[in-house]
């Protein structure tokens, strides 16, 4: 069999590639960069993506090495907790009913050290595909490399790299939407804000200064918490990282009465776009490849996890079980469809909501809010779509 090339070895790739791996299929992964990014980005992993790696093996580690969060709260900066949301009200939905807080960079490298017990295969770093061809019989990847230049030759490719895919612009297809004029400003500290009564996942809406924050596991797995704000678009990144501006805004947020102690500034564009095309020929795209959003709901990455799944089901039967490669039409029918009508609806409306400006109607959203925490049939059905069930379950009705 000929085997399929990877790009990118983010969570999407490493994905990919240990599905492929089980399943046999021989490929090679070509990431551009010298190691796994380890930047502060997706933390947040939703009930359905927990399922899936379960059919491959992967929950338990991914449980032991992250954090259960049960519950999570909406919260008013100025008056407090909105409504807390409790995921045990989707117990007969999943078999985890909670979110997983697990850096996207931890996830990898739990991928990547499964994937060295298993053959035909090779992961190159530092290998950065430049361009990439498509034939009637495979396609060919053009690289760099330390190495120098090298090609690269196989029966498909599949795009995992991101939102400045190289595949997808190999594939001519546009990558419709637009970007926020604001950046997302993560800071990252060790204080603990459960002291202060927060749940390890909280909204906290404003019209002036909204906030998200989250605790994840940490370099040394001892607790680190994220605080995403918005940063204005004209403002330059030193401006925005400098000390008494960084203690200002966390000030601002909670006065702890002494300075925090900030362990990372990270500050990243914000998009909402996806991509016209999943599949052209014997090319694919996966994961930010194929569409990006804004972080508010922690939903990009997982999305991304579901293309994974949901494709390399597909190769499988094309590959091995000689099924047509119409199969691929319909990934990008399933796929495309629920990141536009459910993935770019829902982070859309997440931002709108938690910077609403106007007094009357962020009272009518708090009111609907409370109304959802405290009526369990609507409880049910708000968290299956924030939870991301319902558009797994939207995906595998598209035939
Ligand atoms: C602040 C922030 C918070 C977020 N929080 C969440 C969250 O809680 N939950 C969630 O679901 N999502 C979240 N996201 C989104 C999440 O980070 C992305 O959706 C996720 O990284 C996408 O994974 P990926 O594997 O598709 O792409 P990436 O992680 O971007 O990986 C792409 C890889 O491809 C490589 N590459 C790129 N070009 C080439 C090339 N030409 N040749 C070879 N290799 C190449 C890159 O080096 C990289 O390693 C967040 C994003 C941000 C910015």
């Amino acid at each position: 069999m000929d085997q399929v090339l990877i790009v990118g070895g983010g969570p999407v790739g490493f994905t990919v590639a240990l599905i492929l791996a089980k399943r046999g299929i021989p490929f090679t992964l070509l990431e551009g960069g010298d190691k796994i990014f380890d930047d502060p980005r997706a933390g947040t992993i939703h009930p359905p993506t927990l399922e899936m790696f379960a059919t491959i093996g992967v929950v338990d580690t991914m449980l032991e090495r992250g954090i259960t969060v049960p519950n999570y709260q909406y919260r008013d900066r100025k008056t407090g907790v909105v409504a807390d949301f409790d995921l045990g009200a989707i117990a007969a939905d999943t078999p985890y009913p909670f979110r997983l807080m697990l850096e996207q960079h931890n996830l990898c490298y739990i991928l990547r050290d499964m994937l060295k017990d298993l053959g035909q295969h090779e992961a190159l770093m530092e290998h950065r595909v430049v361009a990439v061809e498509q034939d009637a019989a495979g396609v060919t990847a053009h690289v760099e490399s330390p190495a120098g230049k090298k090609t690269f030759r196989g029966s498909h490719i599949i795009g995992c790299d991101g939102g400045r895919s190289q595949v997808r612009k190999s594939m001519n297809v546009d990558f419709e939407g637009f970007t926020y004029p604001e950046r997302f400003l993560v800071l990252s500290t060790r204080h603990d804000f459960r002291q202060a009564g927060y749940a390890y996942t909280n909204y906290i809406a404003d019209p002036d200064e909204w906030c998200a924050l989250f605790k994840v596991p940490g370099p040394d797995n001892k607790g680190m918490w994220r605080a995403v704000f918005a940063a204005a678009a004209s403002a330059p990144p030193e401006v925005i990282f400098e000390e008494a501006s960084v203690q200002d805004r966390l000030r601002r947020f909670l006065d702890k009465g002494s300075p925090y102690e900030v362990v990372h500034r990270n500050l990243y564009d914000v998009h909402q776009r996806v991509a016209t095309r999943y599949r052209d020929g014997r090319m694919l795209i996966a994961g930010d490849a194929a569409h990006i959003n804004n972080p508010l709901g922690g939903m990009g990455m997982n999305f991304g996890l579901h293309d994974a799944f949901n494709l390399t089901d597909k190769l499988a039967r094309v590959l091995l079980d000689g099924a047509s490669d119409d199969l691929f039409d319909l990934y990008d029918r399933q796929r495309r469809t629920v990141a536009q009508e459910y993935l770019q609806r829902q982070t859309i409306e997440n931002k709108k909501n938690i910077e609403l400006k106007d007094e009357a109607q962020r009272a009518a959203f708090h009111a609907e809010l409370r109304g959802i925490a405290a009526d369990p049939v609507k409880l049910r059905a708000y968290l299956l779509r924030v939870a991301m069930i319902e558009g797994v379950r939207r995906a595998a009705s598209i035939v």
